[in-house]
């Protein structure tokens, strides 16, 4: 490779300027057993309360190595935004934070390795000024690589896979401190790169990159739901990522986004459009809640790290205080479920703040919620009231049960690791694999015991 072509990014180079100051690499320099109050130590909701004693905080893999071959109960935690107790560990937590570096840029292969512990939002910047994208984004930026990736995490668009399916090859502390790299072909990546922190802790990814590009974003109002269901194939592909927000009461769909690349189609789209109209001012998905923190909309084109989230960077994403819960079914069964859940609509309404739908496509990690099925995302937004949304979701997952469906890992749900086995074709050979991996269960936690390991 010629070095011309070959950046390597370092936290040095960062503070030189490559990526933007808010969006800085960590300059943490040493190693700990840090002990932070419990207190303190809450997943961003906030709704739960992390139970481990203690936090390690390793800077460099050789010390992430030292603190595995310790010995005891470890979990890796990434930025904390799941909202259920995956993250969680009987002894100590390691914090991926010190792990955030932007490593290389291959500008010649369009390849870019990052640090576990990086966030989209720290190197989206630095990506586009050069002239590189990631395919897609969640709905923030705020989010770890490896933890979206452990669980799944996806943004939306028909011929959009998950987060994980840009990664070309990982590398990985296992429970006895011995460092393994992954690559796409090997026959554990596709059980280890959608993990769920079972096999170890990731501390590097490879993603694959494409030319940057521009995207505009316009959002639609009260889509007659006859009108989706009549096209929602058509209506979903009508963007790179589209999303329906909605509470699943009335008639109508209440915003529709649609996020298309300029580069493929950037005509105005009608004022009236599937019965749809125009918004003609910015909007916030959740209705009543100030547009001031989401990215820009009206069809102004932009840099696809500030159009496909729907949050900005340095903005609380979202509601701030919420709970969310996740549930995937194939595609072609999207019109069926929604009509599902419109018949609970007098009950899922008064706990949320919002729902949106989107799609993802099929890929071939063994844990994946789209795993070998085109799916459809339907996610909920709560209030923060769990008791209530915990007795309300089995009603949900019931509703659903008859398209096999899959929720989101990291998420709030209730169903456990006996139904889960059912709609995921590889679910023993993903335990049996982490069994190998981890033998002595350092990696296991309450969370895997109850939805995978079924203990
Ligand atoms: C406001 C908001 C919006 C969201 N929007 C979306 C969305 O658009 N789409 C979507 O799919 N999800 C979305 N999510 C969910 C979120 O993407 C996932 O919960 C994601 O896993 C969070 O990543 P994290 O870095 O915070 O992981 P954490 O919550 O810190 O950890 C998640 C899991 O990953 C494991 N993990 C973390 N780092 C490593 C590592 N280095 N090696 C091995 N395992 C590791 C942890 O052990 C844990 O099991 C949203 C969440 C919030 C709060």
């Amino acid at each position: 490779m010629k070095r011309s072509h070959f950046l390597k990014l370092t936290t040095a180079a960062a503070a030189g300027g490559l990526v933007l100051p808010q969006f800085g690499c960590s300059t943490r320099k040493s190693t700990a057993i840090a002990s932070e109050t419990r207190a303190a130590r809450t997943n961003w909701a906030g709704n739960y309360v992390y139970r481990a004693d203690t936090l390690g905080t390793p800077a460099t893999v050789a010390d992430l190595q030292a603190l595995l071959r310790d010995g005891g109960r470890k979990k890796a935690l990434g930025s904390r935004h799941c909202f259920n107790d995956i993250a969680d560990s009987p002894d100590v937590q390691i914090s991926t934070r010190g792990l955030d570096q932007v490593i290389e840029l291959d500008e010649v292969e369009s390849l870019l390795t990052v640090g576990a512990g990086a966030r989209y939002g720290d190197f989206s910047v630095m990506l586009h000024e050069r002239g590189f994208a990631v395919h897609n984004l969640a709905s923030l930026p705020h989010i770890t690589v490896a933890g979206a990736c452990a669980t799944g995490t996806h943004g939306s668009g028909v011929t959009n896979g998950n987060l994980a399916t840009s990664v070309l090859s990982l590398e990985l502390v296992k429970p006895d401190g011995t460092l393994v790299r992954l690559d796409r072909d090997h026959p554990n990546f596709p059980a280890v790169a959608v993990g769920l922190g079972a096999f170890g802790i990731i501390t590097s990814l490879t993603l694959e990159l494409q030319p940057t590009f521009d995207v505009r974003q316009d959002i639609y109002l009260d889509l007659p739901n006859a009108r989706l269901d009549a096209d929602f194939d058509a209506i979903m592909s009508s963007g790179y990522s589209v999303s329906l927000f909605t509470d699943y009461r009335g008639d109508t769909i209440s915003e529709v986004w649609v996020k298309r690349r300029t580069d493929e189609e950037a005509d105005d789209l009608p004022a009236e459009w599937y019965g749809a109209r125009a918004a003609t001012e910015e909007m916030h998905p959740i209705a009543g809640l100030d547009p001031v923190n989401t990215t820009a909309q009206l069809g102004v084109p932009g840099p696809w790290y500030d159009r496909l989230p729907h949050f900005r960077m340095g903005f609380t994403p979202s509601a701030g205080k919420e709970l969310q819960s996740e549930f995937f079914v194939a595609r072609t069964d999207a019109v069926a479920a929604l009509r599902a859940l419109r018949g609970l609509s007098e009950r899922i309404a008064p706990l949320l703040l919002v729902s949106e739908v989107r799609t993802i496509k099929a890929d071939e990690f063994w844990m994946s919620p789209a795993y070998q099925r085109d799916s459809v995302a339907l996610h909920f937004t709560w209030k923060q009231d769990e008791e209530a949304v915990r007795a309300l979701l089995p009603a949900i997952e019931s509703a659903l049960a008859p398209f096999d469906v899959r929720p989101h890992w990291g998420k709030v749900f209730t169903v456990e690791a006996d139904t889960l086995r059912q709609r995921y074709p590889k679910f023993d050979d993903f335990v049996a694999l982490a069994r190998r991996y981890d033998p002595a269960g350092a990696f296991r936690n309450d969370y895997l015991d109850r939805t995978v390991y079924g203990v």
